[in-house]
């Protein structure tokens, strides 16, 4: 039947007569109709989740897209360099390729072709990062409490549903808006106000913290906290994750330990992971990435920890180990990361997938001295940019207006700091993740247009 021949008024016509004729054969003439007319029965039933109406209604780097563009069109020629979004710009290391192309091949060949993998990751790649990363490190972590997956950024976002609903959430302000967004997707929250969600406890990450918040004096279940920071580039020190430990001891609560950004500590007093802190076994996840390690952010694979030790309460006072809770949503909504996608972060840990990957970290790093000693030399007060691939710069001012005079007169990107966070406000975030040559171009530029 061609729906769109039928005049107006055919439908309830049509359904008065099957009203009529069918009822006595038991037959819906709802039911029936929707199943001809579909577009004239809007589904009464189907509901949204209204929880979503609550998140802003626009993503940052969505409203910087919109002004970059405005600004191209309205000048097409104008040369614009984009130190804002925080992706890499260098190629795979060779090793990584290597094993890329090595595993692609076997999956070429019958005899050693692989369909689905384990969905919690290979064993060769688990034990690969329980050596490397924690065992090297003095770490106490065993290959099946490593979860392979697709980005941090699922992880971020998916952990938090293994929890109650009713938690108190520690997020910190400025903050990677994954942790905050995904919280109030599953109803954590109440709404906005002022820029910040009622429930929510802010950790706030000033000048004058030197952006590690210190605990709250407030009790909170859940904390999310990144080291190496984004945006802010900050460092906690042992002394300061300690604290955090300590506070988690004390108050049963639960730490979600995000370093995407290890790879880039310098500083040999600086933990690589929250489980180089004593007891942090007891009270941390962590979670981890190959996006920024080696260059993977389109290549796809990341990790997260869970110690077999660490429980959390039901309603009724059991507890209940999260890894189980964690293998069992894992493995029903996840088939795993690709077969030859694992080979090549297993390279990573190689000998030469090692000098590479560190190689790759100081070019970036490289780059990030130069933007510091340059916002510095401006007269900026800057953070990061040592341990990690950000330079937080407290320009004392509106960011977005910032943003705007970098954008139009010196046709530079960079990120507000406002878009992070109500203490992102008088910042913008400097990125490093790009080619040595435009971040010298862009940061003469700025220095021009700041004279
Ligand atoms: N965590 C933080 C703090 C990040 O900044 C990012 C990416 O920018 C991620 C996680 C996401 O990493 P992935 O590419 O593995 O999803």
């Amino acid at each position: 039947m061609n729906e769109r021949r039928i005049q107006p008024g055919a439908v309830s016509k049509w359904i008065l007569r099957c009203a009529q004729n069918d009822r006595t054969m038991g037959i819906n003439p709802v039911d029936v109709s929707r199943q001809h007319f579909p577009s004239h029965f809007p589904n009464p039933m189907i509901r949204i989740n209204e929880h979503y109406t609550k998140l802003k209604a626009s993503y940052l780097f969505v409203d910087i897209a919109k002004r970059v563009a405005a600004c191209q069109q309205a000048d097409p020629g104008k040369s614009i360099i984009r130190l804002g979004i925080g992706d890499v710009t260098e190629p795979l290391p060779p090793a990584c390729i290597a094993a890329l192309h090595a595993a692609t091949d076997e999956m070429a060949r019958r005899e050693t072709f692989r369909g689905y993998g384990p969905e919690q990751g290979y064993a060769f790649l688990r034990e690969a990062i329980a050596w490397h990363d924690y065992s090297a490190r003095g770490c106490f972590i065993e290959p099946d409490e490593i979860f392979i997956s697709d980005g941090a950024k699922c992880d971020c976002g998916n952990i938090q549903e293994i929890f109650a609903i009713d938690l108190r959430v520690a997020i910190p302000d400025p903050v990677y808006p994954v942790y905050l967004d995904t919280n109030v997707m599953a109803g954590r929250t109440g709404h906005p106000r002022d820029g910040r969600y009622e429930g929510i406890v802010y950790l706030d990450s000033t000048p004058a913290n030197g952006y590690v918040p210190a605990p709250p004096a407030t009790p909170v279940d859940l904390i999310y906290l990144c080291f190496p920071n984004n945006p802010t580039g900050a460092v906690a020190t042992r002394a300061q994750l300690a604290a955090w430990v300590d506070y988690a001891k004390r108050h049963r609560a639960l730490i979600l330990f995000d370093s995407a950004y290890e790879t880039f500590i310098r500083d040999p007093q600086i933990s690589h992971s929250i489980y180089e802190i004593e007891g942090a076994r007891d009270v941390a996840i962590e979670i981890r990435s190959f996006s920024k390690t080696a260059g993977f952010t389109g290549t796809r694979c990341a990790y997260l920890v869970i110690p077999k030790t660490l429980t959390a309460n039901d309603s009724a006072g059991n507890a209940h180990p999260l890894h189980g809770l964690w293998n069992r949503r894992h493995s029903t909504k996840f088939n795993g990361v690709s077969y030859p996608v694992q080979r090549a972060a297993a390279a990573v840990y190689t000998d030469d997938g090692r000098k590479q990957t560190r190689a790759l970290a100081d070019f970036y790093l490289g780059n990030a001295k130069l933007i510091r000693d340059a916002m510095a030399k401006l007269g900026f007060s800057c953070s990061g940019g040592d341990n990690a691939p950000y330079i937080w710069i407290n320009i004392g001012r509106d960011s977005w207006q910032f943003f705007d005079l970098l954008l139009n007169k010196a046709g530079v990107v960079v990120t507000p700091g406002a878009g992070f966070g109500r203490c992102g406000e008088g910042h913008v975030r400097i990125s490093a993740f790009n080619s040595r040559e435009n971040v010298t171009t862009a940061l003469d530029r700025i220095a021009a247009a700041l004279k």
